[in-house]
């Protein structure tokens, strides 16, 4: 197969194959009938949207989905710090943050596909921060229970009860410095 000199943009062929409007090049499905290696392209984008969609159909719906998914009330405090409840979210973040760095990582990908992949795997990881940065403050807010908060959760997660003891450290150390120089002033 002779390689394209103006190869079609991935959108584009997605459009061509399912029969939509191109957005980058109007003239993409001509080219793709005209262009052996992106009509192949083509073809194989029809074929994985085909495969998708036959397994969509072949797998049956989950019964009570959405109630399972929207829930009514807030989370307890004591519902936040279960680590039961949170460990599906989390591990399905890192499990989707690790098969998007393993697609940045296979060889056979041309330079637009891996931003374009990039940029998906980033989705993931920003949301399980944004999802820290969100429950920090409702862990503070809750300052009588604090230390008791901090033991559950260095019982219950250990990256966090780590980063917890080491904040610790520079805490320690002011409290130190204040308390000697209280004395030093009596
Ligand atoms: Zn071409």
């Amino acid at each position: 197969m002779t390689p394209c000199l103006r190869p079609l943009d991935p959108i584009d062929v997605e459009a061509v194959a399912s029969g939509t409007e191109p957005p980058v090049a109007p003239d993409a499905a001509g080219h793709a009938a005209a262009c052996a290696s992106c009509g192949a392209a083509v073809e194989m984008a029809r074929g994985l949207a085909q495969a998708l969609e036959r397994l969509s159909r072949e797998v049956p719906a989950v019964p009570d989905l959405t109630p399972r998914i929207i829930r009514l009330r807030t989370f307890s405090v004591r519902e936040r710090r279960t680590y039961a409840l949170w460990r599906a979210p989390i591990l399905l973040s890192a499990a989707t943050a690790a098969g998007g760095l393993a697609l940045l990582l296979a060889p056979n990908l041309t330079a637009g596909d891996q931003a374009g992949l990039g940029t998906a795997a980033l989705v993931p990881i920003v949301a399980f921060v944004r999802s820290l940065a969100r429950w920090a403050p409702a862990l503070v807010r809750s300052a009588p229970s604090g230390l008791e908060a901090l033991s559950d959760v260095l019982h219950q997660e250990r990256l966090v009860g780590l980063v917890s003891l080491l904040l610790l450290v520079p805490a320690g150390l002011g409290l130190r410095r204040a308390f000697a120089r209280a004395r030093g002033r009596r």
